[in-house]
């Protein structure tokens, strides 16, 4: 650094305010915790009459306004002599206070706990979680100051975090600015801990919570993965050190990305079987299964994202306002792409075979072609959009939404192969990656759009208008066979689950629980005979052909019919009972499946190689 940029940077530095938190839990198991924000200014600095502190509405990675202020109490404002400074809300998130020009003033204020996601806060009197952008409020006009978080932990509790210790200062913490105070979720628990290095950096596996895990094959499994990962992305790893924080709880599910660390939950008992039963869960009956596979994908998903979404930034995406939606074309790119990677990350680190890795991509192809939505709505559209569809599903979701996980995941692997095809091999959607990586991410610029289309076109060496225009913007079916061809493959949709020929069966289009006693309609299906013929979400199936009936006996009874045939089907919408006649359809019990052309050429063969081969790193 020049003297003249030390110069600017202290000027910078002594224009910001310094901020310093403390977060405390004297009492775990009342779910509070306490946090108090001091604000101080040196004699050189401005000193306004006002201020305002503002509690985000949302943090990045979940894009729906979840309104954090709603569990903000007992607000007090003093000076440091500790006598009250007025203050009065003004909106639903914001404190203004009147600090008189006071150079150091403090704010307190407590945030209930109780709510153990990737995003919440839970504190209770087995351990603490939180995510700052959840309990912490920030200076208006001031989210690039620099800030430090002082927990005071419980004995005999640990703290892990993401972000870097103060030197000398025990549990202390610092955050360059806010966007990295917000990124870094905290852990305080009796947690345990996995370590390993990568390249001479290290990481850490915090564990809270029992589970049917093997520690050490976690470690070595999770290592690899890593290392996979930061070679696709072109060798070199962007940080100091990495934490993974791992709650296991019977119901626990999902990760978030951050810079230099995730939160991650699992079920307790969701790390045996280790691979799935090979059942296509997108198949007709077929139900999704837990195992130790999908929680190294889980891994390897969150992981990715600190490349891809975290410094590889869609063009809304950071720094943020943190009061409302930040809208994106690109979460297709952000979520979906990931997806794909987590997939092809685990089959290049050897955690699954080539089959498994085919099998679990054609699952996601029956579950995009099972989603009446995908013809209403385009991945941009889907993207754009999340603040108020993906997050705020309800029964219509599946006839108007498109899920851009899935979708943008086909399009990620239909991109690849694309790419693999017009350049013969010589590039691939890794190049892609990475040319995001150094083109933008270390420029300092988030992309557009247009830049990610212009990327592929760059590496295919050709337009790829006409597939954006179709497939991205656009909302045309995939021709799966004619992408697929590239590596010598195609969709194959002749066989049943159980190996045998696929045939017709009848078809009703409606997916039913059995909750208790009551056998309830979950989801119809837009099109099929149950939505065109009246049956709605939410009603009662009492009866079939007035027989008294539950799933079970239902299920057993269609399989029985024929499309074309009738069926009445008594119910109770609300407290009304009626009876539906219900002329039912057809549909083949296929189960989708990638498999080998019967001639590939040379060159097919090859990029099938490079792509999932045991040498495959391309
Ligand atoms: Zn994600």
């Amino acid at each position: 650094m020049t003297t003249f940029c030390a110069e600017a940077q202290n000027e910078k530095q002594q224009s910001v305010p310094e901020i310093a938190f403390t977060v405390s839990l004297p009492k775990p198991h009342t779910h509070m915790l306490d946090v108090e924000m001091r604000v101080t200014r040196g004699v050189s600095q401005q000193v306004p009459k006002e201020e305002l502190l503002v509690m985000p509405a949302w943090t990045p990675g979940s894009y729906l306004i979840r309104e954090f202020e709603r569990h903000v109490q007992d607000f007090t404002a003093t000076d440091a002599s500790g006598q009250p400074l007025k203050w009065e809300k003004i909106n639903k998130d914001s404190w203004r206070i009147t600090t008189n020009g006071s150079r150091d003033w403090r704010a307190a204020y407590r945030v209930y706990a109780n709510e153990l996601s990737v995003r919440t806060n839970e504190v209770n009197s087995e351990h603490a979680f939180w995510n700052n952008a959840a309990l912490l409020m920030y200076l208006e006009g001031f989210l690039s100051s620099p800030s430090t978080l002082h927990v005071l932990a419980p004995q005999p509790w640990k703290v892990a975090t993401g972000l870097p210790s103060a030197p000398g200062q025990k549990n202390t913490f610092r955050a360059d600015n806010f966007d990295i105070l917000y990124d870094s979720p905290v852990e305080v628990s009796n947690f345990k801990t996995l370590s390993f290095e990568v390249k001479g950096v290290p990481h850490r596996i915090v564990i809270d919570g029992e589970g049917n895990y093997d520690p050490e094959k976690m470690r070595v499994d999770v290592k690899k993965i890593v290392e996979t990962e930061v070679e696709l992305m072109g060798g070199e790893v962007p940080y100091h050190d990495y934490t993974f924080i791992l709650h296991l709880r019977s119901n626990a599910g999902g990760g978030l990305e951050h810079l230099n660390s995730t939160a991650l939950g699992y079920p307790s008992f969701g790390f045996k079987p280790e691979r799935s039963d090979g059942v296509n869960s997108a198949a007709p009956g077929a139900s999704p299964q837990r195992t130790y596979q999908g929680f190294l994908s889980l891994v390897a998903h969150e992981f990715f994202h600190l490349w891809n979404v975290k410094r590889i930034r869609p063009d809304a995406l950071g720094p943020f306002d943190y009061t409302e939606e930040n809208y994106t074309r690109l979460l297709w790119v952000a979520e979906g792409i990931t997806d794909y990677y987590a997939r092809l990350v685990l089959r290049r680190a050897g955690l699954i075979s080539e089959n498994e890795f085919l099998s679990e991509n054609a699952k996601v192809f029956q579950n995009l072609q099972n989603t009446p939505g995908r013809l209403v709505m385009s991945v941009e559209e889907a993207s754009f959009d999340t603040w108020i569809k993906y997050y705020r599903q309800d029964e219509n979701s599946v006839n108007s939404q498109v899920d851009y996980y899935d979708k943008g995941a086909i399009l990620g692997l239909l991109l690849d192969l694309e790419v693999r095809r017009q350049s013969r091999g010589a590039k691939s959607l890794d190049d892609v990656m990475r040319y995001l990586y150094t083109g933008f991410y270390k420029k300092n610029r988030n992309y557009t759009p247009h830049d990610f289309q212009q990327a592929f076109e760059l590496m295919a060496g050709s337009s790829l208008e006409q597939f954006f225009a179709n497939y991205v913007r656009g909302r045309e079916e995939f021709d799966y066979d004619s992408a697929l061809a590239a590596a010598g493959l195609r969709l194959d949709k002749t066989a049943a689950t159980d190996g045998s020929k696929a045939v017709e069966k009848a078809y009703l289009g409606a997916d039913l629980a059995q909750e208790g006693d009551r056998l309830l309609v979950k989801k119809v299906y837009a099109g099929a005979p149950a939505y065109e013929q009246g049956l709605n979400t939410g009603d009662q199936i009492i009866a079939l052909n007035n027989t008294r009936t539950n799933k079970d006996f239902l299920d057993a009874r269609l399989a029985e019919k024929r499309p074309g045939d009738l069926v009445t089907l008594t119910i109770f919408r609300s407290d009304n009972l009626s009876t539906l006649l219900i002329k039912l359809g057809g549909r083949v019990n296929a189960v989708y499946r990638i498999v080998p052309v019967d001639n590939s050429t040379k060159e097919e063969k090859r990029i099938y190689q490079a792509w999932l081969g045991a040498s495959g790193t391309k």
